[in-house]
C-alpha cells in the first residue's frame, strides 16, 4: 500500500477495527521467566493484508492519525487485561508505545485515565513507553511528563534508549523506571565498541538503579553477553516474536512470571552513585584525593577496574593512562599467588563489611618503563552489591621502595645472625623506639631468651641475666641510645655465673638523623675471669 491509498481507507480501517494487537513477551534470561510484554499494533487490511507499523505509524504521525490510534491501541489493551483478570491468566505487566506527538496534548493522559477507569484496570498491570526521541522537546517538559505519568503510579520506561537523541542529559533529568536498549547496537560485533558502549550504558543504569531490557536479541549468545554485562531482561526473536492475542495467552498459561528488580544494590551509608557524577563532592574529592583511588567490580572471583583518579596513575608511576588501567590492566597484573592474596582479602573485605587491607606484588608493564615489579598496598571496602556483583572502593600505595629496603635489612639481619654463629659472639637488636628486643638465635638457644623481648631491658635484669649491680648502668646505655649515643661499650660480668663479656652497642640512625635501632653484641672474654 502506498501513502495515498492508506490514508484514503484510515476511516474505514478505525471502524472496522482492522488495528490489532501483537504481544512480544520479555523475559528474565537468568531464569527464563516472563517479567512482562511489549503491545505492538499491526493494521490487518482486508486486501493488502498485515501491514507493519514501520510503514504507517510515521504517515499517521505527520497525518494526525496518531493519538486516535494510540489511544484505540490503549483501549484494546486495557480490555485484554481485564480479559485476562477476568477469566484467570495469570497475566504480566504490558507496556505501550506513546508518540511524542501524544505527549503535547494536553489532555492526552486523561483520556488514558478514562479509558482505563471505564475499564477499572489497575494501573500496575500497564506500562508507558516513551521513545527517547520524545526529549527533543528539552527534557524539562519530558520530565513533567513523567512526574505525571508517576503519579498517578504508571512505570515509564525509556525506549530506544541510546538511539541518538542526547541520551544521557535525558537519563540525567527525567526520572524513568525502565530503560529499553536496543540491540542495533551490537548487530555482528559482541564485545567490540558497540559492546563496549552498552556495557556503560547497563552499568550507568545500574548505578541508577535502573533495570534494562534489551531490545532485538535474536541470538543466545548475545543474550548471553548482556546478562555477563549486569542486564538480564530480554526482548526479542530469540525468545519470541510479537504474537496474535491467543499465541500469547498461551505463552501466558506456561511461563512462569517474574518482576523486573533494579539490578544493583547500594549500600545506604555510602553513596556510590555520586562517584559517577563530575559535579559531586565524592568525584572532587575521589579525582583530588590525596590517594590513589580507584572503583572496581568483583563478580566470581573476577576483578574488573571501572574507574581510576590521576593520583592512581602516579603511584603505579609507569606513563599509563585511566583507559589503559581499565582494559589492559583490569586484572590487577597479579600472578595466581599473589590474585589468591587480593582475592581473599576482597572476600574478608565482604564478609567483614569493612576496610581490609593487602600487600600484593604486581608486574607492571608499559610501553616505556617496560617491566617492573611493584609493591602495592591496597585498603578497600565494598561500596555496592547486586546478586553476585560487589562494587568496591580501593586507595592503593606503592610500598616497593621500603618493600625492598625491608628486603635488606632483612637479609643484612639475616648475615648478621649468622655471622654470630661463627664468631661465637651474642648479638641482639633493640627498637628504639619500641624498647623492643630481638636476639640472636644463639641467644635463644643458649640463654632460653625469647625470640622478642618487650620493655628491654628489664626482663633480662629482672632474671639475673644482667647482674643487679650493673643493672642501673645498663639502663642508662639504653637511655642514652635513646638520646643519640653512637656506641656504647664496657666489659661486664653476666649471668649468674658473673662470666665477663665485652659488650657493645652501634646505633643506627634515620635521615632526620634520629636513632630508631641499635645492634648489641656480647663477646666472651676468657682471661678476665
Ligand atoms: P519499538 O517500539 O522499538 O518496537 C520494537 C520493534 O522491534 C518491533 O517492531 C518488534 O517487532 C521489533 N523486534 C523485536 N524483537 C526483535 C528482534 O529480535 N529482531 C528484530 N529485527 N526486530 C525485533 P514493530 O512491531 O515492527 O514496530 C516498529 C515500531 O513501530 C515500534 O518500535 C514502535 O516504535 C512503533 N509502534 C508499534 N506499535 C505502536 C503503537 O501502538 N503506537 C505507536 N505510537 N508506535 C508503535
Ligand atoms: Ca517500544
Ligand atoms: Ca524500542
Amino acid at each position: 500500500m502506498n501513502k495515498d491509498e492508506m490514508i484514503n481507507c484510515v476511516e474505514q480501517a478505525f471502524r472496522e477495527r482492522q488495528f490489532r494487537l501483537y504481544f512480544q513477551p520479555q523475559y528474565n534470561h537468568t531464569n527464563g521467566r516472563m517479567i512482562g510484554a511489549e503491545a505492538l499494533v499491526r493494521w490487518i487490511h482486508p486486501q493488502h493484508g498485515i501491514q507493519m507499523p514501520g510503514d504507517f505509524i510515521s504517515l499517521f504521525e505527520s497525518e494526525g492519525y496518531i493519538t486516535r490510534l494510540d489511544l484505540y491501541v490503549f483501549e484494546e489493551l486495557c480490555k485484554f487485561q481485564r480479559d485476562c483478570l477476568d477469566h484467570h491468566i495469570d497475566t504480566v505487566p504490558i507496556s505501550f508505545n506513546v508518540s511524542r506527538h501524544d505527549l503535547y496534548l494536553e489532555n492526552f493522559i486523561d483520556n488514558m485515565e478514562i479509558i482505563r477507569k471505564k475499564y477499572n484496570l489497575p494501573v500496575n498491570f500497564l506500562r508507558v513507553e516513551i521513545s527517547e526521541s520524545a526529549a527533543v522537546g528539552g527534557n524539562e517538559y519530558l520530565a513533567k511528563i513523567v512526574e505525571k505519568f508517576h503519579s498517578l503510579g504508571y512505570i515509564v520506561e525509556m525506549d530506544d534508549f541510546g538511539s541518538g537523541y542526547s541520551s544521557l542529559s535525558v537519563l540525567k533529568d527525567v526520572e524513568v523506571d525502565i530503560i529499553k536498549l536496543d540491540m542495533i547496537f551490537l548487530r555482528g560485533k559482541i564485545g567490540g565498541r558497540g559492546g563496549i558502549i552498552i556495557s556503560s550504558i547497563v552499568r550507568m543504569a545500574n548505578w541508577l538503579k535502573t533495570p534494562v531490557i534489551v531490545e532485538g536479541v535474536e541470538m543466545i549468545a548475545q543474550a548471553d553477553y548482556m546478562k555477563s554485562i549486569g542486564c538480564e531482561y530480554i526482548q526479542g526473536y530469540l525468545y519470541s516474536k510479537p504474537v496474535p492475542e491467543d499465541e500469547f495467552i498461551k505463552l501466558l498459561n506456561e511461563v512462569k512470571k517474574d518482576v523486573a528488580t533494579p539490578y544493583m544494590k547500594f549500600i545506604d551509608t555510602l553513596n556510590a552513585e555520586k562517584f559517577w557524577d563530575p559535579e559531586t563532592m565524592e568525584t572532587l574529592i575521589f579525582n583530588n584525593f590525596v590517594s590513589a583511588a580507584a572503583i572496581f567490580s568483583y563478580e566470581n572471583g573476577e576483578i574488573e577496574m571501572l574507574r581510576v583518579n590521576e593520583k592512581y596513575l602516579k603511584e603505579l608511576y609507569m606513563n599509563l593512562n585511566q583507559k589503559e588501567i581499565i582494559i589492559d590492566h583490569k586484572s590487577l597484573d597479579l600472578d595466581e599467588k599473589n590474585k589468591k592474596i587480593y582475592i581473599d582479602t576482597v572476600k574478608r573485605a565482604i564478609e567483614s563489611n569493612d576496610y581490609e587491607t593487602c600487600e600484593t606484588w604486581r608486574n607492571i608493564h608499559s610501553p616505556c618503563c617496560g617491566e617492573d615489579k611493584l609493591c602495592i598496598k591496597t585498603v578497600l571496602q565494598v561500596i555496592g552489591r547486586a546478586e553476585s556483583q560487589y562494587l568496591f572502593f580501593a586507595t592503593i600505595q606503592n610500598i616497593t621502595m621500603g618493600k625492598n629496603m625491608y628486603m635488606n635489612l632483612y637479609n643484612n639481619e639475616k648475615k648478621f645472625r649468622t655471622a654470630g654463629e661463627q664468631l661465637n659472639i651474642y648479638c641482639w637488636e633493640y627498637e628504639i623506639e619500641t624498647k623492643e628486643m630481638r636476639p640472636c638465635s644463639r641467644c635463644i638457644r643458649d640463654l632460653g631468651l625469647a625470640p622478642l623481648i618487650k620493655n628491654y631491658p628489664e626482663p633480662v635484669i629482672e632474671s639475673g641475666l644482667f647482674p643487679a649491680d650493673y643493672a642501673d648502668m645498663y639502663r642508662d646505655w639504653h637511655r642514652q641510645l635513646e638520646n643519640g649515643a653512637k656506641s656504647l661499650d664496657a666489659i661486664i660480668p653476666l649471668t649468674t655465673d658473673r662470666i665477663p663479656f665485652h659488650v657493645r652497642y652501634s646505633a643506627e640512625f634515620d635521615e632526620n638523623g634520629r636513632p630508631y635501632k641499635a645492634y648489641g653484641s656480647a663477646t666472651f672474654v676468657p682471661n678476665e675471669k
